[in-house]
């Protein structure tokens, strides 16, 4: 039996992980559950799953909570509360959204647990700081991020542990987007409502956004190399719309090894909490017996401009990548209240980046500040200048 912490627990990936712990009850046990405020959901999944352990990120809940989970069931409080469950189970699902999820990462390792890691700021805003904790014995980090989940899968086809050797090239596949094939000069006027219709993932606006910028898939880039230390040239994107690719590994011999699946966060949850077994559950299986084609094509980088904006701030370094994500959250929330265009979040990005400090990543605070620093850059903009293409 594998114990499993859920922090995040009421979010897309924590109510997807209950999903597949459901499916394979015999193999998973959650023994904790955290949410920052969803106490209702909390309390409901808290009565299905009986955890040793529950955490609430909100104060003021703690009281409700305590008095409908069953007796006997602890209950922690507050970002230490959540820090404290990371350190309680063989595997912790870190589905936190925002920075309260990197303290979450660097308690599961610095315990040597491993971590099924979804939060975005460990690695694109932190990375420098969670990369030594990898080598703390016990601690190991598998990715949930289909893209991710992909690459891991296509490197065990060689050998993991020295996987530099013979691999040539990792490549991201990209959905492209609502406004794939179209050109920056019909974009200036698109509304957030076209932004936000998604053809392939269904998920939540900001990263639907992000997903339509391309600065979705710029992130990715900057999270698989700190996960596969694989260096900026080597890596790649590749618009694929049907996203049933969801990335690729090329090998010295000419070798391409592909992960495929229809889109469903489950698979890469469960791969997660398994490896490097698997589970017995298949979701996102393909019906192999129904025609179908699969597309490729190199992305348009003149008018999806964040994604070398992403390439910029990696090979940057140091805070660059927390301080363009900082930047990107509040033009991404600039666009969404209509105070920018569309293609004004890219050149308030690009602005915002060319004011970075070159401060290094050396600490929590270090990355904290770039990441309020970049978002500033931008608030500071204003609507006028911001709305320039
Ligand atoms: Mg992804």
């Amino acid at each position: 039996m594998t114990t499993v912490a859920v922090l995040g627990a009421t979010g897309s990936i924590g109510s997807q992980t209950v999903e597949v712990v459901r499916a394979e009850p015999d193999r998973f046990d959650v023994t904790a559950l955290a949410a920052w405020s969803s106490v209702d959901q909390l309390i409901a999944q808290a009565q299905e799953l009986r955890p040793d352990a529950v955490a609430i990120g909100e104060p003021d809940l703690f009281d409700r909570l305590k008095a409908e989970v069953p007796p006997n069931t602890e209950v922690l409080v507050g970002a230490a509360g959540f820090e404290e469950l990371a350190t309680r189970a063989d595997v912790v699902v870190n589905g936190v959204v925002g920075f309260a999820g990197l303290g979450v990462t660097l308690a599961a390792l610095s315990s040597g647990k491993r971590l099924a890691l979804a939060n975005k700021e460990s690695l694109i805003a932190a990375g420098p700081l969670v990369r030594p904790l990898r080598s703390v014995p016990g601690a190991e980090l598998i990715p949930v991020d289909s893209e991710h989940c992909a690459i891991h899968q296509c490197l065990r086809s060689d050998d993991l542990a020295d996987s530099q050797r013979h691999l040539e090239k990792l490549l991201l596949t990209a959905s492209g987007g609502p406004f794939r094939g179209r050109k920056a000069a019909d974009l200036k006027n698109v509304t957030a409502e076209q932004a936000l219709e998604h053809p392939t993932w269904s998920m939540g606006p900001k990263i639907t956004i992000d997903s339509s910028t391309l600065m979705n898939k710029g992130l990715e880039v900057i999270e698989a190399h700190e996960l596969f230390d694989v260096p900026y040239e080597r890596i790649e994107v590749v618009v694929h719309p049907e996203s049933v690719v969801h990335s690729m590994a090329t090998f010295t011999d000419g070798t391409t090894i592909a992960q495929l699946s229809e889109p469903d966060m489950r698979l890469p949850i469960g791969y997660a909490l398994a490896y490097p077994d698997r589970i017995g559950t298949p979701f996102g299986a393909i019906d192999w017996s129904q025609a179908k084609s699969l597309h490729f094509e190199p992305p348009d980088r003149q008018t999806f401009r964040c994604l070398d904006l992403a390439y910029t701030a990696g090979r940057i370094g140091g805070t660059a990548p927390a301080w363009m994500n900082g930047a990107n959250e509040a033009a991404v929330d600039a666009f969404l209240s209509g105070a920018i265009s569309w293609s004004g979040i890219a050149s308030s990005i690009e602005r915002a980046l060319e004011r970075h400090d070159g401060a290094p990543a050396d600490s929590f605070e270090a990355v904290v500040r770039a990441d309020r620093r970049g978002r500033e850059c931008v608030r500071s903009q204003g609507t006028s200048r911001g709305s320039d293409v």
